[in-house]
């Protein structure tokens, strides 16, 4: 009896396809402008995910895994497309993180964290404002491209930035808050002042989408 071939059922293009902003491109004016926002996800992210397809496509057998899990399986990935699944699926997770993360100002977005996440956020750096400094640090002082990172490893919350579009989950860490400091991100509307849009980005953190994250990751 001749073999039946594997039919895929999951495709390249729809497993990692490029999600729907959540609001309107101009939603998260001021602080945020429609054209980064435009930009910043019908070209940039769009292109990590055609990148990342590309890389998988030398691979068929890596074409039904998550993104997570490649992510979190980077080392065992083949040295032929690793670093391009580093930077492309990293790039990928990363944004797609970040558009769920943040909302309109006073509609979801900006504010103050509650309940557990709020707590955790006072055990482990004292003052709501002492979290924010200390993020807006990690994330103005990373050299060159990169992201800051609010982190959960072993039920702790940890801050960090990373370079390019590095995962904290290649680091076996689940990231509940990030903010993308690559210029992309903000140069259009802030050129080369990133303490001033770290300041702005604050407007529009979704921080009832970081408690959710938080929540997943304990
Ligand atoms: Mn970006």
């Amino acid at each position: 009896m001749a073999q039946v071939k594997e039919q895929r059922t999951v495709t390249p293009e729809t497993r990692h396809g490029l999600p729907p902003l959540p609001y309107d491109f101009a939603a998260l004016e001021p602080y945020i402008d429609a054209q980064t926002m435009q930009i910043h996800h019908g070209k940039h992210h769009q292109a990590y995910i055609t990148n990342l397809t590309n890389a998988l496509n030398k691979h068929p057998e890596l074409l039904d895994k998550g993104i997570d899990d490649l992510l979190r399986g980077i080392n065992s990935i083949p040295d032929d497309i690793r670093t391009a699944v580093r930077n492309n699926g990293g790039g990928h997770h990363n944004h797609s993180l970040f558009w769920t993360i943040m909302a309109p100002a006073g509609k979801g977005g900006g504010g103050e964290p509650t309940g557990k996440l709020a707590d955790a956020i006072r055990r482990t750096f004292g003052e709501f404002a002492k979290f924010k400094e200390q993020l807006s640090n990690a994330a103005i002082t990373q050299f060159g491209s990169g992201w800051g990172w609010l982190t959960v490893a072993n039920g702790k919350l940890e801050i960090g930035g990373r370079p390019n579009q590095d995962s904290p989950l290649m680091d076996g860490k689940v990231p509940i808050l990030g903010v993308d400091v690559w210029e992309h991100a903000y140069y259009l509307k802030y050129q080369n002042r990133r303490p001033e849009y770290l300041t702005a980005w604050w407007n529009v953190v979704n921080w009832e989408e970081v408690a959710r994250r938080y929540a997943a990751a304990l």
